[in-house]
């Protein structure tokens, strides 16, 4: 049998610079914008360390950050043409790009088509100017419309939006408007996540001192569910617990992840992953940047053992439609964890939160609002 990650890969670009700090959020960015240039320039010096080193074919590239749309044309071009010119790109090659609504018009998004970039996963959150200014992102409701329309205009078919339920003043039926504006515009694919407040957040802060109102996570599970359901009725795939798509269009690079393919990750904080170890560069962009103006890529390695690798899989495939695949546990980990992960799932079979769906096991729709705690409960020790 043919490994898919023996002969596959993706690359993952990170660009971390933002002009507003949303208040939620806990990637890597710096909303000085000053050193911008500096670190494009070291992460073509990294893609040129790393070129050669392998010979997968990349199947996928995504530009995620930050903000990828703040960059240069002249940045953006010269990443492509490393790209390109490192990389066995397959022809068809999935090449994400994500934005943000305010930096998208009538010149920035046909180029950005004819760099190559052949998706753009645009960050909308909300429709609506309340939820946009609670949560201080850059954009405005108006912006986020115009986006859409942008995309298609240009003629991207394959786009994406990230949507953000269970922000406090976000009520069921303005939930339900959201999703429904989705539908209505045809976006192919959504990505909705609950809000969640991450430590050391501006939104942690605010909590803690009262400026804000904390999650209501009852508001979130019932949001989840009113998404599941809008998003099937309207024909849309949950194929992932996070992720919807009109039929033929998941994320090729996302699935990737999920299915243990190996990656190439670039920039500040960016993780890579061999089929065996993990890596990750520094989340500090001058510590980046100096470093790899010495020609040394500034990372830390963890090397993943069976169980852990084994874990990962668990976690990330119980999250998907496809489900735990009994038989790759059986090939890869021996029939004795195959064995006890059925007994182990056995409890959540019986109160109807997972099936054994032929040699899978798979979350059912209310085994989903539980997906990361069954998947904990589920890891072999
Ligand atoms: S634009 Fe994205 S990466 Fe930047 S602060 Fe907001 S959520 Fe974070």
């Amino acid at each position: 049998m043919i490994n898919p990650s023996d002969t596959y890969a993706g690359v993952y670009f990170h660009i971390p610079f933002c002009k507003k700090a949303c208040h939620y959020c806990n990637f890597h960015f710096s909303t000085s914008l000053q050193h911008k240039n500096e670190l494009v320039e070291a992460l073509l010096k990294e893609i040129d360390i790393t070129r050669g080193k392998s010979t997968r074919l990349i199947t996928s590239v995504y530009f995620g950050g930050g903000t990828p749309s703040l960059m240069l044309r002249k940045e953006l071009r010269a990443i492509m043409e490393a790209t390109r010119s490192s990389f066995k790109l397959m022809p068809d090659a999935e090449i994400s790009f994500e934005v943000n609504p305010d930096d998208m018009n009538d010149a920035t998004v046909p180029f950005w088509k004819q760099q190559g970039i052949n998706r753009l996963s645009i960050g909308i959150q909300s429709f609506r100017d309340e939820d946009l200014q609670w949560m201080n992102r850059a954009h405005t409701a108006d912006q986020a419309l115009t986006a859409i329309a942008l995309a298609k205009d240009a003629g991207f078919t394959n786009y994406s939006i990230d949507l953000i339920y269970g922000i406090p003043g976000l009520t069921d039926d303005a939930w339900r408007a959201n999703l429904e504006q989705a539908i209505t515009l045809g976006v192919p694919h959504i990505s909705a996540y609950a809000l969640t407040v991450e430590p050391r957040t501006a939104l942690d802060a605010m909590i803690n001192k009262g400026k804000k109102e904390p999650v209501d996570a009852e508001q979130q599970a019932r949001q989840f569910i009113l998404l599941m359901e809008i998003l099937e009725q309207a024909g849309y795939e949950h194929y992932e617990i996070s992720n919807f798509s009109l039929p033929g269009m998941h994320s090729r690079h996302n699935s990737s992840y999920w299915q243990g393919i190996p990656y190439f990750g670039f920039g500040p904080s960016a993780h890579s992953y061999d089929g065996i170890s993990r890596y990750w560069n520094r989340s500090q962009n001058m510590e980046y940047i100096e470093s790899l103006q010495s020609g040394i890529i500034p990372y830390e390695k963890e090397d993943l053992t069976d169980t852990q690798r084994l874990n990962e899989y668990i976690m990330t495939s119980l999250r998907t439609m496809e489900g735990i695949h009994l038989d790759r546990v059986q090939q890869e980990w021996g029939e004795e964890n195959a064995g006890l992960l059925v007994k182990n799932s056995e409890k959540y079979m019986s109160r109807g939160m997972v099936v054994n769906n032929g040699n899978r096991i798979v979350l059912t729709r209310e085994g989903k609002l539980f997906a990361d705690g069954i998947a904990a409960d589920l890891f072999q020790v």
